[in-house]
């Protein structure tokens, strides 16, 4: 695996939502637990720097002691609820991964056999975070299984969600992260054909280090099950936190799987 970004102290995160709500699976992190690792951030002298910037050389070197990057997968309406405002306190901002087909709906492509489906951000909600710092990325238009498609299904999902974005949000969109962690190197290549210069992945993949390595950036969850111990393994970028998260991507590709059998 190619460590290029932790060598250069650089972890990215990736949350779902931030919310009190028991969900089905993981995602879901407390708001209490968020706010500490915010918290935490702050106080050991993290910056944010967004995924536009931070392999652009456009940071300075020196200029902060400390980065990180955070992104959240979905655009799930708990993240403008609940982690905006901490970050806002903190002075952070994040990255978010919007799925173009659900924005003002419910996240009805989620496998949830028990609780109730939550909402996703509307407009005008992704609209004040731009304004307030964020960056937004594409997560496809429909957020079903990239691998899976036709070339021109895959592609309209690709340019598709990149121009439905730039045309609501006025801004240029660069980066993108794959459904369900879903990608191959069709997918890597097609993301480039399509005008992306980076695509987020979860966990690590030897995609990372071949043709497309800023198709496939590599980062690390953070989970309901994890506690402040772990956040800090997951910042430092320990190799076993990495291990830890292709396993639990392949769970997550179970969703997938129920999803063709059951629905
Ligand atoms: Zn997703």
């Amino acid at each position: 695996m190619d460590m290029t970004l932790f060598l250069r102290n650089i972890p990215i995160l990736a949350y779902h939502k931030i919310t009190n709500k028991i969900g089905w699976g993981i995602n879901n992190v407390p708001v209490r637990f968020f706010y500490r690792q915010m918290h935490y951030l702050h106080e050991n002298g993290f910056r944010t720097v967004s995924v536009n910037d931070f392999l652009s050389g456009g940071i300075a070197e020196h200029a902060y002691r400390k980065k990180v990057v955070l992104t959240f997968d979905d655009a799930d309406v708990s993240v403008y609820e609940n982690a905006f405002p901490i970050m806002q306190k903190f002075g952070f901002t994040g990255t978010l991964f919007v799925i173009t087909d659900f924005v003002g709906k419910k996240d009805m492509w989620d496998v949830n056999p028990v609780g109730r489906h939550s909402s996703q951000m509307d407009w005008l909600q992704i609209k004040e975070l731009v304004a307030n710092g964020w960056t937004v990325g594409s997560h496809s238009i429909s957020h079903r299984d990239l691998t899976s498609l036709t070339t021109t299904e895959l592609y309209g999902e690709l340019k598709g969600s990149k121009e439905i974005l730039e045309k609501e949000l006025n801004i240029g969109i660069k980066t993108i992260s794959y459904p369900f962690n879903r990608f191959n190197s069709n997918v890597l290549e097609k993301a480039f054909e399509a005008g992306y210069e980076k695509g987020f992945i979860l966990g690590s993949s030897h995609f990372q280090s071949e043709t497309k390595p800023r198709l496939a950036i590599p980062r690390l969850g953070i989970y309901l099950i994890d506690f402040m111990r772990t956040f800090q393994s997951k910042l430092a970028g320990n190799k076993f936190e990495f291990f830890k998260q292709n396993i639990i991507s392949r769970f997550s590709y179970g969703s997938v799987l129920w999803k063709k059998i059951f629905f």
